[in-house]
C-alpha cells in the first residue's frame, strides 16, 4: 500500500507553507515545488506508475493496460496542478493530483483493470504565479501558446521561462481523449447545495490585462498639488471604476497586482503598472467590461496628465465542459459553472473531452491561506473520481 490519501496529504502539508501566514509558495521551478515533483515521482515509483515528463515540465504517471493501444489512443488523463498562487491554499491543485493517485488505488483495490491507458497528471505553472501566463503548462501541452512565444517570459527577477525550461514540443497528451480534474470549489455553490462533491457544467470567460500608467516622477512636497502628473491617482480611480463596473453588471474584476515606481513613500510615482483581472457570464459581457474601464482609466488619464497603455497578455473564451462526459462524471451530484480558470479548460478547447469534479470548500475562500476541504469531502471526492474513472477505463 503506497500511502493512503491522508497520508500522502500529510506528506505534502509542510511543503512550500510559510511559518509566517500559514500560505503556500509553490511558485514553478523553485524549491517548493520541485520538492513537489519529487513527490510526485515517489508516488508514482511507489506505484509502479511510468512517469512521463514533456519539455516543459508538465508530469504524467502512466498506468498502463495490459494490452495497450496503438500510440495510446483512447487514454484517460486525471489529475491537476501542484503550484499555487503566492500565498495560496493548500487544497488548489494538489487536492487533484492526490485524489488521483488515491483513487488509482481505490480501482486497483477493487481489482480494476483497465482496457484504456490512464493517466495521473501535474501540469506546470497553472496560476501563472511566476511567469504571468495562466494555465501556461497545458496551453503549451495543447499547442494553444507557441513556444517561441512563452520562452521569452520572465519572472519578477527577469529570469526567462527559456533559461529554466527546454521547450520544444510536447507529445504528453498524444492519445488522451478524456481528461477529468477534481478540484477543491473556489465558491459556495456546494455548500448551498448542501453537497460534498458536484461536477463543473463551464468555465466563464476570463482574462489577464496589463496598465502601464505613466506620469511624471517629483518631490512629494516640493510639487504643488495642481503641478503633478501622478500615475498613482490614475491608478486609483481605475480600480475603482473596475470594481464599480463588474458590480454593476453583476460580473468579476480584480487588480490584484501592483508595481510602483520608484516606489518611495516621498516621492511622486513616474509609472504604476497593474494587472487586471477580469471574468465574466458571456465574451461578449466580458468586452463590454473591460472596455468600459479601460474606457474611464483613459478619461481619468486625460485629467491626470498621465499615459495610460492597456496591454491582454491573455483571454480566453467560454468552455463548455463536454456534456457526455459530465454526465457520465456527475451522475446524480449537483452541476454548477465556475468562474476560475483551469487545466480543463484548456484541454477542452483543444478537443479533448474534459469534465471536473469539485470538493466543497465550506468558507468558499480560494487563492489564500484559509481554503480549506474537510477530509470526509475529500474522500467522497476521491470516491466519485474512482467511480468515474472505473467507467472510463473500461
Ligand atoms: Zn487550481
Amino acid at each position: 500500500m503506497p500511502g493512503d490519501f491522508e497520508s500522502m496529504w500529510s506528506d505534502l502539508a509542510p511543503v512550500g507553507r510559510s511559518a509566517a501566514t500559514g500560505g503556500y509558495f509553490r511558485q514553478p521551478w523553485l524549491p517548493a515545488e520541485l520538492e513537489l515533483r519529487a513527490w510526485f515521482r515517489e508516488a508514482a515509483a511507489a506505484r509502479a506508475l511510468e512517469v512521463e515528463e514533456d519539455p516543459f515540465g508538465n508530469l504524467v504517471a502512466w498506468w498502463d493496460p495490459p494490452q495497450p493501444a496503438a500510440g495510446g489512443a483512447g487514454s484517460v488523463l486525471t489529475g491537476s496542478h501542484l503550484d499555487s498562487v503566492l500565498d495560496g491554499g493548500a487544497y488548489d491543485g494538489p487536492l487533484g493530483v492526490v485524489s488521483a493517485f488515491a483513487a488509482l488505488d481505490v480501482m486497483r483495490e477493487r481489482g480494476v483493470v483497465p482496457v484504456r491507458r490512464l493517466g495521473v497528471s501535474a501540469f506546470v505553472e497553472e496560476e501563472g504565479s511566476r511567469f504571468g501566463r495562466a494555465c501556461l503548462g497545458s496551453r503549451l501541452a495543447v499547442g494553444a501558446t507557441s513556444w517561441a512565444d512563452a520562452r521569452e517570459l520572465t519572472d519578477r527577477d527577469g529570469v526567462r521561462l527559456g533559461d529554466v525550461v527546454e521547450g520544444g514540443t510536447s507529445a504528453l497528451l498524444r492519445g488522451v481523449e478524456t481528461y477529468v480534474e477534481l478540484h477543491v470549489e473556489q465558491g459556495r455553490g456546494l455548500v448551498d447545495r448542501d453537497a460534498a462533491v458536484g461536477a463543473g457544467s463551464a468555465i466563464w470567460p476570463h482574462g489577464r490585462w496589463r496598465y502601464d500608467l505613466a506620469g511624471r516622477a517629483d518631490h512629494a512636497g516640493t510639487t504643488r498639488m495642481e503641478d503633478r502628473a501622478d500615475p498613482m491617482l490614475t491608478y486609483a480611480m481605475t480600480v475603482l471604476a473596475a470594481n464599480k463596473q463588474a458590480r454593476l453588471a453583476g460580473q468579476r474584476a480584480t487588480f490584484g497586482r501592483v508595481e510602483v515606481r520608484p516606489n518611495g513613500t516621498n516621492a511622486v510615482p513616474s509609472r504604476v503598472t497593474a494587472w487586471l483581472d477580469a471574468r465574466a457570464e458571456s465574451s461578449e459581457a466580458l468586452a463590454l467590461l473591460t472596455a468600459a474601464v479601460e474606457r474611464q482609466s483613459r478619461e481619468r488619464a486625460e485629467r491626470d496628465g498621465t499615459r495610460v497603455d492597456v496591454t491582454r497578455e491573455s483571454l480566453s473564451g467560454e468552455v463548455s465542459f463536454d456534456a457526455a462526459l459530465t454526465g457520465r462524471v456527475a451522475r446524480d451530484l449537483p452541476v454548477l459553472p465556475t468562474q476560475a480558470g483551469h487545466d480543463a479548460g484548456i484541454l477542452q478547447a483543444a478537443g479533448i473531452a474534459s469534465a471536473m469534479l469539485f470538493v466543497r470548500n465550506p468558507t468558499g475562500v480560494s487563492h489564500a491561506p484559509d481554503e480549506h476541504a474537510g477530509t470526509d469531502d475529500c474522500l467522497a471526492g476521491v470516491a466519485a473520481l474512482a467511480d468515474a474513472l472505473i467507467v472510463l477505463v473500461a
